[in-house]
């Protein structure tokens, strides 16, 4: 149970959702995440599995109620299965919903053995329904991914789809893509092009935008606007039911609702993706710091949040990549 007031920042943004990378390492290379040739953060580094589920448990204590297990690809972690056991125990204290963002392509052998231990549900990164394009976006074959998400829904696992859209690359997929989710009956999201990508190469002019993609669907279905909630894709409903989301970061931020928080594989506290600077909660941790410091240093950096994106749009200057952080 929560044993402290709400995470609060001084903007009146009440903190839900917790995001943690478990490593940094992936298997694909997508291009607009990492560079062909990543620089890995030392393996000592990277947090152990005891100490996924102290940082964890602080945040559950302090009112987070759903946590989402992402990279780097978070299959590479040979004690995941392990790791999503531990953070299941966190339900006694008060989480409510444990997921995973994956790119699937290492899942089918452990599909049932994850929803078994305890992931609610997962979202996997399916950029292209094309095998070429889906080649030259993320540097691998896409048989994996689709054999994964075969898996998944086999086992009766609430599967949702990412697609980032990059002009030029991958923007011919939009209505494929559409098509391909709606024929499986599973939930599309498209995903505006961010600035984050490791080698630092985004373009303005490379985002294809929520208005685009809209355009782009509109002269296919039947394509309505719906109430926006919490969550940070726009709703749209399809030929009448289908459910899409759009995530427009660059062309609508929606950093006034923001209710996340992040850690990286090392556990640096990011209270924003796009914060130049983090919190060393996963340094100070192996200081000694007890729980209550730890507590005391979430408040605070959870406090001093900026207003986000909206207010400082474009590229930033720091060390810390989207695949150590997750998306
Ligand atoms: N490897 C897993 C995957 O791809 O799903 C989890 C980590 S990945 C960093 C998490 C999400 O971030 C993915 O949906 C990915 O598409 C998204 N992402 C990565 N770089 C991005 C960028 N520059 N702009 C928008 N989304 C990005
Ligand atoms: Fe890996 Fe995910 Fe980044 Fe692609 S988006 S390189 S799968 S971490």
């Amino acid at each position: 149970m929560a044993t402290m007031l709400p995470l609060t920042d001084s903007h009146g943004r009440t903190k839900r959702k917790l995001r943690i990378s478990l490593t940094d390492r992936c298997n694909f290379r997508c291009t607009y995440c990492m560079p062909e040739r990543p620089d890995w953060l030392p393996r000592a580094s990277l947090l152990e599995r005891h100490e996924v589920l102290r940082l964890a448990g602080i945040f559950v204590d302090q009112g987070i109620g759903s946590i989402r297990l992402t990279g780097g690809e978070p299959l590479l972690r040979r004690d995941l299965l392990a790791c999503v056991e531990d953070l299941s125990s966190l339900r006694a204290r008060g989480l409510e919903r444990l997921s995973m963002t994956t790119n699937a392509s290492r899942i089918a052998s452990l599909a049932g053995r994850l929803v078994r231990a305890g992931v609610d549900d997962f979202n996997v990164s399916l950029d292209a329904v094309d095998a070429d394009v889906f080649r030259r976006m993320t540097r691998r074959e896409a048989g994996p991914v689709f054999d994964g998400i075969d898996a998944l829904v086999a086992e009766g696992a609430k599967v949702k789809l990412n697609a980032v859209v990059v002009r030029g690359e991958n923007d011919d997929q939009v209505l494929p893509l559409l098509g391909w989710a709606m024929r499986r009956g599973l939930p599309l999201r498209f995903i505006e092009y961010m600035p984050l990508d490791a080698p630092g190469h985004w373009h303005r002019d490379e985002v294809v935008s929520e208005a685009e993609i809209v355009d782009a669907i509109r002269g296919h279905h039947r394509i309505e606007r719906q109430a926006r909630g919490n969550d940070p894709a726009t709703p749209y409903l399809v030929d009448g039911d289908y459910p899409l989301g759009i995530i427009s970061t660059v062309s609508q931020p929606f950093c006034s609702t923001c209710d996340r928080l992040r850690i990286t594989a090392t556990g640096e506290l990011f209270t924003c993706l796009f914060s130049a600077t983090g919190t060393p909660l996963g340094a100070r941790m192996r200081e000694g710091a007890d729980d209550d410091a730890l507590q005391a240093l979430v408040r605070q950096a959870v406090w001093l949040k900026d207003a986000g994106y909206a207010s400082r749009p474009g590229p930033v200057d720091r060390a810390t990549t989207m695949h150590a952080m997750g998306g």
